[in-house]
């Protein structure tokens, strides 16, 4: 066998690349991850991470309105943007610091630095080559912007974590987690939104209730949803910027901001010269151990294009790390992976959706709860929480749990478990809720819809 400096070199020190590097070290791999940017990644720098601050900033603007009718008297509430991002800023330095300790502790050696690929064992990053047994691409992904006139005056998510200051109106393009989070957040802070989209609902992909709720709730507290409208220009006007719509009209704003998707960050650093196969989307092409079309170079998280979540490459990064040093096989199963968007009022969902179930099983029975929850009694905010079961008819199984609601994420991942178990509707039915809460609805819904 060949001598090689490295047993496993990791391209990309995100989520995905730090776990995989992390396990391969304590598996006892000689281990270096080679990054340009920061450590992390796009979770922890420009994504969930900073993304969550925000949304929590953005709810206190809830909380004040919603006090008055608990009897308090809150005065009025003043807001520093750059008070928050001093605060995100110092929280997310911290972070960096943990991820590098996590990788030094562990025996891997970080580089920072431009790596390419070389060859199917070779990498090069400032000037030395280095070879490694195995090499693991976890390069992530990067916004798309599509190519209309003036699309170099918007910002997408990265630039949106470190503006100068808050705008006052915004314009949102696109109808995806990372759009409607935004609009939420934006809005939450005081800015007047648009929300651009080019669909007739938003998050494609979601459960139809979940997508038709999330439109009117957001419509209901003041954010201007503009669906099957798209944006065809932007262009600068007396210091506002001017988004002209397909039918012509016209939106003025301080900012607009796309975010109309992401693609994998695969061109650029040798990976089809080293003969590794991209598909259409520039994802890279992975069996289910994540093993590219050479046989010694990986790939996992978003640069693969399978289920675009932190945590799913996390997963993926460790499951490899696992087989290829720690004697243990394994893949990742991809069912049942739950989703939140933090939205405002969230969302969650796991399994299939209402449509897809129908498509897979002959019988499909639902089973919806829509309510006023019990806080908005007394706060008088009209924001209905909507609960929704999709169960296979033949078996009994619980095959989707969606809600939109406070706390969805929270209680989805709950659910998730259930659902990966294969728990039925009557072992739901058989479990005792927590009273009072929202969750308990999950298992006393008795009626089809
Ligand atoms: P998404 O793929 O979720 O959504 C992209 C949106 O942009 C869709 O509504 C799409 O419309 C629209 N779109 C795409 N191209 C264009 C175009 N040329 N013109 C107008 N609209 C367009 O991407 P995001 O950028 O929101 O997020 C990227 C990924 O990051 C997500 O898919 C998710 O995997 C992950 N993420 C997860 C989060 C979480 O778990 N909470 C939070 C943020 C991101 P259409 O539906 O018609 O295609």
């Amino acid at each position: 066998m060949p001598a090689y400096d490295y047993d496993f070199f990791v391209i990309g020190a995100g989520s995905g690349g730090v776990r995989a590097a992390r396990i391969a070290a304590t598996h006892g791999a000689r281990v270096a991850v080679a990054e340009e940017r920061y450590l992390g990644g796009t979770c922890v720098n420009v994504g969930c991470i900073p993304k969550k601050l925000l949304v929590y900033a953005s709810e206190f603007a809830d909380a004040f309105a919603d006090a008055a009718g608990f009897g308090w008297e809150v005065g009025a509430p003043t807001f520093d943007w750059s008070r928050l991002l001093g605060n995100k800023d110092r929280e997310i330095e911290r972070l960096n610091g943990v991820y590098e300790r996590l990788l030094t502790a562990a025996g891997a050696r970080i580089i920072r630095g431009r790596a390419e690929l070389a060859g199917a064992h070779a990498v090069r990053i400032n000037g030395a080559t280095f070879t490694a047994r195995y090499i693991l691409l976890a390069t992530g992904s990067w916004p798309t912007v599509p190519e209309i006139p003036g699309a170099d005056l918007a910002i997408t998510s990265n630039e949106a974590f470190h503006l100068a200051r808050l705008p006052r109106r915004v314009v949102i393009v696109g109808g995806g987690y990372i759009a409607v989070e935004f609009a939420g957040i934006f809005h939450g802070l005081g800015a007047q939104v648009t929300l651009i989209h080019r669909g007739d609902a938003l998050l494609r992909g979601f459960d139809d209730d979940l997508r038709i709720a999330l439109g009117e709730e957001i419509r209901q507290r003041g954010i201007d949803l503009r669906l099957k409208s798209r944006v065809t220009a932007i262009a600068r006007s007396d210091g506002h910027l001017r988004a002209t719509l397909e039918d012509h009209s016209t939106v003025t704003t301080e900012l607009v901001m796309f975010a109309t998707g992401r693609h994998p960050n695969s061109r650029g650093f040798g990976v089809e010269e080293a003969g590794v196969a991209l598909d259409r989307d520039g994802a890279v092409v992975v069996g289910e151990d994540s093993r590219s079309s050479v046989e010694s170079i990986f790939a996992i998280g978003d640069l693969t294009n399978r289920r675009c979540l932190t945590p799913v490459a996390i997963a993926e990064g460790h499951a490899l790390a696992d087989t290829l040093f720690g004697n243990r096989p394994r893949t990742l199963d991809y069912d049942n992976i739950p989703s939140a968007v933090f939205s405002q009022p969230p969302l969650a969902s796991v399994g299939l959706s209402e449509a897809e179930a129908r498509r897979r099983y002959g019988r499909v029975d639902i089973y919806k709860s829509a309510f006023t929850p019990l806080k908005h009694t007394l706060s008088g905010r009209r924001e209905r929480t909507l609960m929704k079961l999709v169960v296979d008819g033949d078996s009994g199984r619980v095959v989707g749990a969606h809600m939109i609601g406070a706390d969805a994420g929270e209680i989805i991942q709950g659910l998730a478990i259930a659902l990966k178990c294969g728990a039925t509707k009557a072992q739901f039915d058989a479990t005792i809720g927590i009273h009072p809460t929202a969750a308990e609805e999950f298992v006393t819904m008795r009626q089809k819809s």
